[in-house]
């Protein structure tokens, strides 16, 4: 760890307006904080089984339909636990022997994880990459269940979403830290799940899943079968609540609330080509300000890789990137750092939709302002 963090004060006019940057939980739209205290004594502490709760449930539902484009026969569903819960799920309820993951980052690699420990299953077949580079799906004849990763939220590479070429078995996708601002075809997928404290703006806790009717028929076919599955990670349970909007237990209701202040902004703004939109120019400031400086570098060598939801920035080794962070902190501009594991000298920076592309530029020349007086 470095020493002291040296005090350096960033001039008011150069900060952004909004100091979050964390890849998640990420920045809250201040307006949907307001709106949700607004709803007084009509929504939180009410019974999520009557009908304020369970209409935001469907708003929730109904919104990341029209979010995704998703096509007729496709459900969205939703239970408790965030994405690490979906993957225990996943393991019971949509795959049926074998999986095959795409291993390129910390996340990635956990659902592989999962998969193997599962004593029901197979070992799942796994294709590795390096950080900061993606690997390739390969149709197997045994795989019933392929297991991408939309965006690699601990490297910041976006990967292509795609069948593999004669894949027969469902295409499982972690959009965690993609939905609703990465572009997608929903065609090319059975499962699109994720949690909403990334681009949705929301909390954690929550895991919602585009489901396509392939999925939910692998999910009704498993659900009526004689394998033991937990019921508070049963996805057969979990779609028969969905359809009801409920959740098999109590979820929380600020969550829901938040998710759909964030799908309702972002529709009411264009819907996911603005949210894409709007990525996309953080991205060109933040890889533009990097590729031009003297000192940074984005991590992602591939420009086609490059994730326009996560930016993963190393610096050179002369400067140190943890004290910048630091630095940053202590002017109330926060979460910066890089991904622990990843081990590099590195910033990581998100770009979800929520966040202002001035704020990206502002932070820009914040980093500037704080390495010329580090060096
Ligand atoms: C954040 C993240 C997760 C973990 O989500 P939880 O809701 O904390 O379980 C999984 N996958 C990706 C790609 C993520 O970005």
């Amino acid at each position: 760890m470095t020493g002291e963090t040296p005090a350096i004060t960033i001039p008011d006019d150069l900060l952004p307006a909004d100091g979050r940057f964390g890849s998640g939980p990420s920045k809250i739209r201040p307006e949907a904080v307001a709106a949700l205290a607004a709803t007084g004594r009509e929504y939180l502490g009410t019974s999520h089984r009557q009908t304020a709760a369970r209409f935001m449930v469907a708003s929730l539902r109904n919104g990341i339909a029209e979010l995704l484009s998703l096509p007729d026969g496709y459900e969205v569903a939703l239970g408790n636990g965030g994405t690490t819960s979906f993957w225990d799920a996943a393991s019971f309820g949509l795959i049926d022997r074998r999986s095959q993951h795409l291993s390129f980052g910390e996340f990635s690699s956990k659902f592989a994880t999962v998969t193997r420990a599962a004593p029901h299953l197979d070992d799942p077949d796994l294709i590795e990459s390096v950080p900061g580079t993606v690997p390739e799906a390969k149709a197997m004849p045994d795989v019933d269940a392929y297991c991408l990763t939309h965006n690699e939220t601990s490297t910041g590479v976006a990967a292509p979403v795609r069948r593999p070429d004669g894949a027969e078995g469902l295409v499982l996708v972690d959009a965690t830290s993609a939905a609703g601002g990465l572009r997608l075809d929903a065609r090319e997928v059975d499962a699109y799940y994720f949690a909403p404290q990334k681009c949705l703006a929301s909390d954690g806790g929550l895991w919602i899943s585009a489901l396509s009717p392939a999925a939910v028929e692998r999910i009704e076919r498993i659900a009526a079968s004689d394998r033991w599955v937990p019921a508070s990670i049963d996805l057969g349970i979990a779609l028969d609540n969905s359809r009801k909007d409920q959740t098999y237990n109590t979820p929380a209701l600020a969550t829901i609330y938040l998710a759909v202040q964030q799908i309702e902004w972002i529709l009411h703004n264009g819907g996911l080509p603005f949210a894409a939109g709007r990525c996309d120019r953080s991205a060109g400031i933040l890889y533009g300000w990097a590729e031009a400086s003297d000192y940074a570098t984005p991590f992602v060598t591939d420009p086609a890789l490059r994730s326009s939801v996560v930016g993963t920035i190393d610096l050179d080794d002369a400067i140190d990137a943890n004290q910048v962070c630091a630095v940053l902190r202590q002017n109330f501009v926060v979460d910066t750092e890089s991904y622990r594991k990843l081990g590099r000298n590195q910033m990581r920076i998100a770009l979800y939709p929520a966040i202002d592309p001035d704020d990206v530029e502002a932070l820009t020349h914040c980093i500037d302002y704080v390495v010329e007086r580090l060096r």
